[in-house]
């Protein structure tokens, strides 16, 4: 799908100074030699089943099924991996490439820090020094996953620059590499960035629609009619939809987060309010103000709270393979409620975007057809944030 300049259509590519090119380059030749190696696959294989705890269950969620009235629902259950989400395949696969490149050192960016918990564990394991960026805001907001990461090690540096969130800590773990790129890998936590990264974490994430293939061929014997996965930078839609791109019946639905709407200027939605720009080293769309400066972005959701999007998604959208479509904080709320009471499955708050739209579109479709969600995290990170949304204030 990537031709040889890291391009998807007219977006990706490497927009990045001088001084980083010689890294990704050293990246990109490793990453080429070591796909391909049976060593290499066989250690991370052996990994993410012994470590990670995959496969992930597909589960057949029946009494939202029969309460909705419409399309079988089956979930992809990312949220059961080790650490609470989709990130640790990513993570481990880049810690273990890392690792043959001889570098000890891991530094990651991270919004909420579900990506810098899963990079502080693999250094942990793989004995690597770790060190993660992160916007002040999001240290306060998120005190407690800044405590897991240094539990396992690792430093966190609060990045103060721009609005303090996320887009911040990015740029920030991105001068850090160009200063010192001997020792250290920048393990990128989702499908974006300069090429080789938007490849290199959807190989890493394709592991969720290879199972989700098999395993629906075992129990369905026929394909799903859509997969559904919520939308951040991409990388847990991407690893869903990748090996379904061919499958033209199969419908592919990203959802971004909407926040509260995509008629407020606090949004996330990039596909259905941004413009195509460059930022973060590629071309794609981003969510920008009248003067093409990085527009603030906003969801209830801190891990759908970036203003861009992979550039992938973006030329899947370009080429009308894959829907992308804003849901709500109202309506994510509402979905993070009706999983939590109907199947006993709390999801991250970004997975209940996937949720709340399979909600909207599942009554719409035949017992006959069948949906995918991918959950992409387990929702305990987000209850008192939840609670406090309704007006509750519970003690964390
Ligand atoms: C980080 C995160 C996301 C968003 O990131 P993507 O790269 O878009 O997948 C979604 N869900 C959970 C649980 C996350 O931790």
């Amino acid at each position: 799908m990537t031709n040889a300049n890291g391009r998807f259509g007219v977006h990706g590519g490497q927009y990045i100074p001088e001084t980083l090119m010689n890294a990704v380059i050293e990246l990109e030749k490793a990453y080429n030699h070591y796909k391909n190696d049976p060593e290499f696959n066989r250690e991370l294989t052996e990994l993410l089943d012994a470590y990670a705890g995959r496969p992930s269950r597909l589960y057949y969620a029946e009494k939202m099924t029969k309460t909705l009235g419409g399309a079988k629902i089956y979930l992809k259950r990312e949220d059961l991996n080790h650490t609470g989400s989709h990130k640790i395949n990513n993570v481990l696969g880049q810690a273990l490439l890392a690792k043959k490149m001889g570098k000890t050192r891991l530094i990651a960016e991270t919004g909420a820090g579900q990506h810098g918990v899963a990079t502080a564990t693999a250094a942990a394991l793989m004995d690597m020094e770790c060190v993660v960026f992160m916007g002040e805001e999001d240290t306060k907001r998120q005190a407690l996953n800044v405590y897991r990461m240094k539990l396992l090690g690792a430093e966190v540096i609060p990045v103060t620059s721009g609005t303090a969130t996320l887009k911040d800590a990015v740029s920030e773990a991105m001068r850090e590499w160009t200063s010192r790129i001997d020792d250290t890998h920048y393990c990128l936590g989702s499908v974006m960035g300069p090429h080789p990264f938007p490849t290199i974490v959807r190989d890493f994430q394709a592991v969720i629609s290879r199972e989700i293939k098999a395993q629906i061929l075992e129990k369905e014997h026929r394909l799903p009619d859509a997969v559904i996965a919520c939308v951040g930078g991409g990388s847990n839609a991407i690893g869903s939809f990748y090996h379904f791109i061919e499958d033209e019946g199969v419908r592919l639905i990203g959802c971004e987060a909407a926040g509260r709407g995509i008629d407020t200027f606090e949004t996330a939605a990039t596909i259905n309010t941004g413009k195509l720009g460059i930022f973060h080293g590629m071309k794609s769309y981003f969510c920008q103000d009248k003067y093409g400066q990085i527009a603030p972005v906003y969801s209830i959701s801190a891990g759908l709270d970036y203003p861009g999007i992979g550039p992938e998604h973006a030329n899947l959208h370009d080429m009308g393979r894959a829907e992308y479509v804003p849901v709500t904080d109202a309506e994510a709320v509402c979905a993070f409620e009706f999983l939590s009471k109907m199947e006993g499955i709390i999801p991250a708050i970004e997975s209940a975007h996937a949720v709340a739209h399979a909600m909207k579109i599942a009554p719409t479709m035949n017992k006959d057809q069948i949906i995918v969600i991918t959950i992409s995290g387990r929702g305990d990170k987000d209850c008192a944030a939840i609670a406090r949304y309704r007006g509750e204030d519970i003690y964390e």
